[in-house]
């Protein structure tokens, strides 16, 4: 029925229209374009990159129905919930349904009445769907998370193995596969199992540039955790910690100090799991604090930290785990603690494993986790670096190196002594002891060994052991010293160690200023209202409520900080926010514009802003931040000329209302305001809206409109009250 529409419209059209989005992200166009051409497609993309708008996009405007095959029935609802809400015909079939339910999806897919069906790949074994497949209209095939079907990849699902035999059965029908996993081998994989025919590839960057990367020394973690929570205010966050008792002490600790957090790991029952994650989609609770048993499962765009109070035992996780922030575009922090003391805990787990080579493989792994903690080099970069990408900007101006968060400390003397104080003992003890000999501690060990008469026996006196063993950490994230592999570790002096210790080079640590959250970038920078953010995001949740969907399922962060500065009072307005598709506009406009109109009528002083529309990967826009003086200033040099405010909206692109908003205020600045009123509003309602405003006072204008009735729009009172101001 609407197919042929579809096809009228191009890809660009759809966008707007349908995502409410004003352009592609990088790449996007392309996927989109090989896929209507009927390829088979290849994308690697980071998390938060927009993969699902590669294939829903096309499927909306194909003929026939796209087959989604996506590895969680826990998400399948969400990302149902989510394509529905924008307008799209889908719909999935699970386990979860009941007989009737799958019997009426069954239906509707098999009278060509869906542009989504998405399965789990048992789902696409069976006898039962395949018959049904054969019956219909398959333009594509969406292959979500394919690394599952990998066994080198972390998520490695065997039903995925049942993939295999997609382009057998289906030859005519185009595969695609989506990843964020971005090893060779995986990638490699994938393709072959899939059995792609010469796909088109895409591999995104990596980047993310709306996070923010930090890393602080791991002191008191429990502490740290709580007074970064703290400053996060009510946001969304996930809390990574190794242990399950980890993760109970500190959901304990959280919940103890009024914050709303829940646990997460695999030992906790399945209901627990789903019950917690649940909570936190719904915006219920503001932190989870998790094993990495909580990843695949999360779908929810708006997290705005992730913390790791522990270290991941390589980047490739790290990575991963960090990408669950700010899936949205807008600014999240990803903080990790960092002790060299969780070093040995890995160690442990990885020395019992028994390929040799599988072995080795993650003790580099593990040794560049460290080393991208305590490096002096942009966090950005290492990891870009990880993954075979050169980021060449000298400052990615959103990690703690490149913002000076980190001051670089000449610690060469110290250095010095550390070195001195381990040749001087023979290479032969540990940290502990080592540390103990340089703050002079009086130990027993310490007088029968007759290191208290050595040259560097108390020599560090002046600081507290936490100094010196952050001195260590470094010397060894540098291998100006290495730590032995025995079950007693001992420090040795490292191959380049003469050079500092007999000071022909200088020697510098990394000291963090004070731990503060500091937000990554989003693609413009614009400014919104905190306090209107917060009541459309209440809307948001009870209208998330009412419809049992999770609240970024209505609208995203990013839509709601958009509303939050342009703070439109209309439908028009409302479509000028990037998110708010026709859809969505029509089914939730007026609320959100009602709650932005009550906003701005409490708050006459708060004066709506500009949003510029660029995404990531766009061509980059100047910078340029409209002021509001300016644009004051432009619709009151119109305006003198004379133009009518209908075309003066027209002319600046924005809705009547905004334009008269800016005449009143104009007004309140002392300006003389007249235009005719008759070129607006009939004079029949026109006298009816005086009335309204003698009884009902001036200073709103909602209980005009609401006991004006259906005839009397926003924009009519507030023309109204303009004018009657000035005659
Ligand atoms: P992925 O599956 O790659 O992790 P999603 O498909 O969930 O990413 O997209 C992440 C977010 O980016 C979503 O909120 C989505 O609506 C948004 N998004 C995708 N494409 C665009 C675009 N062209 N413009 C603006 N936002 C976009
Ligand atoms: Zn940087």
């Amino acid at each position: 029925m609407s197919v042929s529409n579809n096809k009228d419209q191009t890809a660009a059209q759809v966008l707007k229209q349908l995502f409410g989005f004003e352009a592609f992200r990088a790449n996007q166009q392309e996927i989109i374009e090989a896929i209507l051409a009927r390829q088979d497609a290849f994308v690697v993309m980071p998390t938060g990159g927009g993969k699902s708008l590669c294939y829903q996009l096309p499927a909306y405007m194909m003929k026939g129905t796209c087959m989604v095959i996506s590895p969680l029935i826990s998400l399948m609802k969400d990302q149902v919930d989510a394509a529905r809400a924008i307008g799209l015909r889908a719909a999935y079939l699970n386990s979860s349904l009941s007989g009737v339910q799958q019997a009426d999806v069954l239906s509707r897919l098999t009278t060509n009445r869906l542009d989504l069906i998405y399965v789990s790949p048992e789902r696409f074994a069976m006898d039962s769907f395949l018959c049904a497949l054969d019956q219909i209209d398959l333009c594509f095939t969406a292959v979500d998370e394919a690394h599952c079907i990998s066994e080198w990849g972390h998520d490695f699902r065997p039903d995925y193995l049942h993939l295999s035999t997609l382009v057998k059965q289906f030859p005519d029908v185009p595969v695609t596969a989506f990843t964020a996993t971005a090893t060779q081998r995986v990638q490699q994989d994938i393709i072959q199992r899939l059995g792609l025919r010469r796909p088109h590839m895409v591999r995104a960057s990596f980047n993310r540039p709306n996070l923010y990367y930090r890393v602080a020394p791991k002191e008191n973690p429990e502490q740290q955790i709580l007074s970064f929570i703290k400053e996060h205010g009510n946001e969304a966050g996930i809390v990574y910690r190794t242990t399950r008792k980890s993760v109970e002490s500190t959901t304990r600790q959280l919940v103890a100090r009024g914050i709303k957090a829940r646990p997460y790991h695999a030992g906790l029952s399945a209901e627990r799991r789903s019950e917690n994650q649940e909570a936190f989609n719904r915006d219920e609770v503001d932190v989870i604090v998790a094993t990495i048993a909580f990843g695949m499962g999360i779908d929810k765009s708006n997290v705005r930290f992730v913390l790791h109070a522990d270290l991941p035992k390589n980047i490739e996780s790290y990575y991963q785990e960090t990408g669950r922030a700010g899936r949205d575009g807008e600014p999240a922090v990803c903080l990790l603690l960092f002790g060299r003391g969780d070093i040995p805990k890995i160690r442990h787990f990885i020395d019992q494993i028994e390929d040799l080579h599988e072995r080795q493989h993650a003790i580099n792994c593990l040794n560049e986790m460290a080393g991208y903690a305590s490096r002096n080099i942009c966090r950005r970069r290492q990891l870009l670096h990880y993954f075979g990408e050169t980021y060449t900007p000298k400052n990615c101006e959103t990690c703690d190196i490149c913002t000076d968060e980190a001051e670089q400390e000449d610690a060469t003397r110290d250095a010095q002594i550390v070195m001195s104080a381990i040749a001087r003992t023979g290479e032969r003890f540990g940290i502990t002891h080592i540390v103990d000999v340089i703050a002079g501690a009086n130990t027993e060990r310490i007088r029968q060994l007759g290191h208290d008469r050595i040259k560097t026996y108390g020599a560090g006196k002046d600081h507290d052991k936490r100094h010196w063993r952050r001195i260590v950490d470094n010397l060894l994230a540098h291998e100006l010293i290495v730590q032995t592999d025995e079950q007693y570790p001992t420090l040795r002096l490292g191959e380049h160690s003469s050079d500092v210790l007999y000071g022909r080079k200088p020697f510098f640590v990394l000291r963090q200023k004070e731990i503060r959250p500091t937000p990554g970038k989003r693609a413009e920078e614009f400014e919104y209202n905190q306090e209107l953010f917060e009541a459309l995001r209440g809307l948001r949740k009870r209208l998330a409520d009412e419809e049992g969907v999770p609240p970024f399922v209505v609208f995203s962060d990013r839509t709601l900080h958009e509303m939050a500065c342009e703070m439109p009072i209309d439908q028009a307005g409302l479509l000028h926010i990037s998110g708010v598709g026709a859809v969505k506009c029509e089914r939730y406009g007026s609320l959100f514009a009602e709650s932005i109109t009550q906003f701005r009528e409490s708050h006459p002083e708060v004066m709506p802003g500009v949003v510029k529309h660029v995404e990531p990967g766009a061509p980059k826009a100047s910078k340029k931040r409209v002021v509001k003086g300016e644009r004051l200033e432009t619709t009151w040099n119109l305006f003198e000329q004379g133009i009518p405010l209908t075309d003066i909206a027209k002319q600046r692109g924005r809705t009547l209302g905004t334009i008269v908003s800016h005449l009143e205020r104009l007004a309140a600045d002392g300006k003389s305001i007249s235009f005719d009123i008759d070129q607006y509003v009939s004079t029949e309602k026109r006298l009816r809206i005086e009335e309204l405003f003698a009884t009902h006072g001036v200073e709103r204008l909602a209980p005009v409109v609401a006991a004006g009735g259906e005839g009397i729009t926003y924009d009519d009172a507030r023309l109204v009250r303009l004018w009657m101001n000035k005659t």
